[in-house]
């Protein structure tokens, strides 16, 4: 079960359980679209995966399994995260 985190980890945006802007790598590390597409170029500063978009849980489900709370606010370091981001961009997130 995702925890959908309330938060950008780079830019601290806030990132409802609503928003179309949340992106998600396979470990949940989350980021609005500008940083995950434009300021990463789809490659994860963590662990070089891609990013989907997160998807929305339903207001019923939502009470039952709330989103989490907990704000994770560690913007990246711009030339790992560029050097990262240059070394896997072109290539297949199944070949990474
Ligand atoms: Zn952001
Ligand atoms: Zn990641």
């Amino acid at each position: 079960m995702l925890e959908i985190r309330p938060n950008c980890e780079h830019c601290n945006k806030d990132l409802p359980n609503t928003s179309t802007e949340a992106m998600i790598c396979s470990f949940e590390c989350t980021y609005c679209k500008t940083c995950a597409l434009e300021v990463f170029e789809n490659v994860c500063p963590s662990c070089s995966g891609n990013f989907i978009e997160r998807p929305i849980r339903p207001s019923k489900m939502i009470e039952k399994y709330p989103a989490s709370i907990q704000r994770l606010f560690k913007p990246k370091e711009l030339e790992k995260a560029r050097i990262n981001s240059k070394t896997f961009k072109n290539i297949h997130p199944k070949k990474r």
